[in-house]
């Protein structure tokens, strides 16, 4: 069995340089706030090519904690990619804001530049975009856009880590990026962590009081904040790993290289092939119309595939409210996406495998 991921697989690689952290840290006896997670917010900042580093508890909180930080009014709308994991969108509505959302380029998957222009109101503060799957969103436009009507544009790279645009990595390129090192992202922790990086000194340090119950100075509080800390720990683990991110991101580039090349399509829709060294390929998603089929047929041959993601957030139950909308290729792609496995200790064997597989079902007639 070609399991999807294996995360035990994953961190074997790390497994002394893991264990000597943790016991570093346990030693120490400082498990909050302390060295650890300082050493890791320069390196993460240094990697990203940005200012500031903030460590977070999650991705989830440091797409809220931006949210926050900014301080927009309750109402304000924040356009969010209708194509996109639900947790780029609950720290929205649940400041009181209002997300508006945009259908995604077809090709790319990720939100079509061309298309936000229309949704633009009076009540707009932000473009809120994700670069999902690891590809990073087209920028510039969304640049353009933001700066003729004053806003701010803030990307969610839970998916992203080590990705570049036009030759700059994700993490500096946005007013403000989230990152989550969720156990499975390209960096991940042994647990839930997450992580803003910004070039603007004073969103930073709002960040920085806002996670910490708001408290400038212990026990005086100039906002209302959150407990939301990435642990000594976590940060020691992060900082164990993060010097072979590019290594593993380069295993990965050549794993969806080969998918791009060997992979024989009638109905199959690859990814976009254009970017494949700037993208971190945290995903290998492809495209069928008749993805059920597909799904057995590889599961019956002992390949695991997984689905980024099954129902659309105006879908969900949980947001009934946006029930109405019609949102065409966003449902398509809903309807047709499978994800292929692709991790740094994927074998070659294995994905020869995988892709002979696949190749044998688009040659059936
Ligand atoms: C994983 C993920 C998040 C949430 O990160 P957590 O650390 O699990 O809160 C947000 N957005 C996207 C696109 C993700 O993939």
């Amino acid at each position: 069995m070609i399991p999807f991921l294996d995360l035990r697989q994953i961190n074997a690689p790390y497994q002394e340089a893991i264990e000597e952290a943790s016991l570093r840290v346990l030693r120490s006896g400082w498990y909050v706030l302390g060295q650890e997670l300082k050493a890791f917010e320069e390196a993460f900042a240094t990697y990203c090519e940005a200012d500031f580093c903030v460590g977070v508890a999650n991705g989830l909180d440091a797409i809220q904690l931006i949210l926050q930080a900014y301080g927009f009014p309750d109402g304000s709308e924040i356009l969010v990619p209708a194509n996109t994991y639900i947790a780029t969108v609950l720290p929205v509505s649940y400041l009181q804001l209002v997300p508006v959302l945009v259908e995604p380029d077809p090709a790319t998957m990720l939100i079509d530049p061309a298309r936000i222009e229309a949704h633009l109101t009076s009540r707009t503060k932000a473009i809120l975009t994700t670069d999902l799957y690891g590809r990073s969103c087209d920028l510039e436009p969304i640049r353009a856009l933001a700066d003729k009507h004053g806003l701010k544009v803030i990307t969610d790279a839970a998916q992203a880590h080590g990705a570049r645009y036009q030759g700059r990595k994700v993490g500096g390129l946005a007013d403000a990026t989230a990152f989550s090192f969720y156990p499975t992202k390209n960096l991940g922790a042994l647990g839930d962590a997450g992580a803003v990086t910004t070039s603007d000194p004073a969103l930073a340090e709002r960040i920085t009081y806002l996670r910490n119950y708001g408290s400038r100075e212990r026990y005086k509080n100039d906002y209302q904040g959150v407990n939301s800390r990435m642990d000594e720990l976590q940060a020691a683990i992060l900082n164990a790993k993060l010097p072979f991110l590019d290594r593993d991101n380069d295993r990965r580039r050549a794993l969806a290289q080969r998918y791009l090349r060997e992979l024989r399509v009638s109905e199959l829709v690859l990814p976009p092939a254009d970017a494949v060294h700037d993208d971190a390929w945290h995903l290998f998603v492809v495209r069928h119309p008749r993805r059920a089929e597909l799904v057995k047929y590889l599961s019956q041959y002992g390949i695991q595939t997984q689905i980024h993601y099954p129902v659309p957030i105006h879908r969900q139950v949980a947001y009934t409210s946006l029930s109405h909308l019609r949102l065409p290729i966003t449902e398509q792609i809903h309807e047709q996406v499978v994800s292929l496995p692709l991790h740094p200790v994927l074998t070659d064997a294995d994905l020869t495998y995988i892709i002979d597989t696949i190749n044998q079902f688009e040659a059936q007639p």
